[in-house]
């Protein structure tokens, strides 16, 4: 048995939207299907791919993970990224690298975030990318692969702007030749990420991009020649071709949704669904109030259907007055209060019944709510209400 509640992730959505983006990459000037970029259909190389192959195919495709892939699942997500083409998984942090594995990925997988100097270990056990973001973090890798007397392929990072992980793009003269000299590391490549890529009015993008390319000419003259660099989240890859680079990391473009408030002629199809089942049906006489605090109190007879899922399931309290369910193909508000395990939709002038679908999030007969939609409604972004789907809420992968 499992709960009405569940979340559909269509597989086949996200590798349709890698190979769109992988089209994209290609620029509009190619007149030609584009073939699968290197890496597909399973063989994963570990080396990056020659100069050449790589500007015959367009950037490759770093498909980022983190976060259980946005919610969907990592190891599902995981696999079928790679199935379709991926050349590079990414995460944020070694544990979620570790269950990568776990499921049988084979791509090289990046570790975004920044590293506890003491559990490293699992970055030799399980082959993964670490980014080196200061220069305390390089001394602590370089120690732990003299340890394991091996040589770390590694990414370096470097804060162009967002003042958050990297490497100053400042200071590099003062930090990079210790990281040169470390002699178990193999710098594979140099990497920055945009704070405003989805700003499309801010020049502070224009600013970074600048300082990433004069960061990368001075750590090569100081001594690292990285085969590749990258720079372009799905928002800057939207933007800027100048950011593609050799690589482009995409996270929330493969779920198949556009960051707001960008728009996007990509072919997209967002791959996760949020479905429920009405469990009880019930009239309200004008007068009465329904919810916690009676807040939706009704002037005129109302119905009123109870969808069993709450915040606990990853639904926002502030979409009770905001947001809506589809019912019957039709838009039913969201009323009362969102608690804890339910939440109320009102269906007045309905044909509505227990064990009818509700979706959530997603199509019906012709209608549709999308995480965009769902998002603007109560002012926050879709990767923080993909990220906050319950734990509780089956994944059901078509
Ligand atoms: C999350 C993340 C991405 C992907 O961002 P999207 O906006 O989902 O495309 C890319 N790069 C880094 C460093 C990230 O942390």
């Amino acid at each position: 048995m499992i709960r009405p509640t569940v979340a559909r992730v269509d597989l086949q959505a996200i590798e349709s939207n890698l190979r769109a983006i992988a089209a994209f990459l290609l620029g509009p000037r190619s007149p030609v299907a584009p073939p699968p970029p290197p890496g597909g259909d399973g063989e994963a190389s570990p080396e990056p791919a020659p100069h050449s192959t790589r500007a015959a195919a367009g950037p490759r495709i770093i498909g980022v993970v983190k976060a259980n892939a946005y919610g969907h699942g990592a190891r599902e997500v995981g696999l079928a990224l790679e199935r379709a083409g991926a050349a590079v998984l990414a995460c944020a942090d070694i544990e979620e690298g570790i269950a990568l594995r776990d499921a049988g990925v084979r791509a090289p997988i990046l570790v975004f975030g920044a590293l506890g100097i003491s559990d490293l270990d699992g970055l030799f056990t399980h082959t993964l990318t670490p980014t080196i973001s200061t220069p305390s973090a390089a001394a602590a890798l370089q120690q732990a692969a003299a340890r394991h007397a091996t040589v770390l392929r590694c990414h370096l990072k470097i804060d162009t702007g967002m003042n958050r992980l990297g490497f100053r793009h400042d200071n590099l003269a003062r930090t990079i030749p210790e990281v040169a000299s470390s002699r178990n590391l193999a710098i594979d490549a140099v990497y920055t990420h945009f704070a405003t890529a989805d700003d499309p009015d801010g020049d502070m993008f224009a600013v970074q991009r600048e300082r990433f390319e004069r960061a990368c000419a001075e750590v090569s003259a100081l001594g690292i020649r990285p085969a590749s660099r990258h720079a372009a989240n799905s928002a800057a890859l939207l933007r800027d071709e100048r950011v593609w680079y050799d690589f482009v990391r995409p996270g929330l473009l493969l779920y198949g949704i556009v960051p707001p408030p960008l728009a996007s002629t990509l072919r997209l199809r967002p791959a996760l669904s949020l479905h429920s089942r009405i469990v009880h049906v019930k009239g309200m006489r004008p007068g009465e109030g329904t919810g916690y605090g009676l807040k939706t109190v009704v002037d005129r007879p109302a119905t009123i259907a109870v969808v069993p899922a709450g915040y606990a399931d990853g639904l926002d309290r502030r979409l009770a007055g905001a947001g809506a369910m589809l019912v019957r193909g039709r838009r039913a508000p969201i009323v009362g209060s969102v608690c804890m395990d339910m939440t109320t939709i009102d269906v007045t002038g309905m044909d509505v019944y227990p064990g009818d679908e509700v979706v959530i999030v997603g199509e019906q007969d012709g209608a549709s709510i999308g995480m965009r939609e769902m998002s603007a409604a109560i002012g926050t972004i879709p990767y923080e209400l993909l990220c906050r789907v319950g734990t509780r809420i089956e994944r059901l992968y078509d």
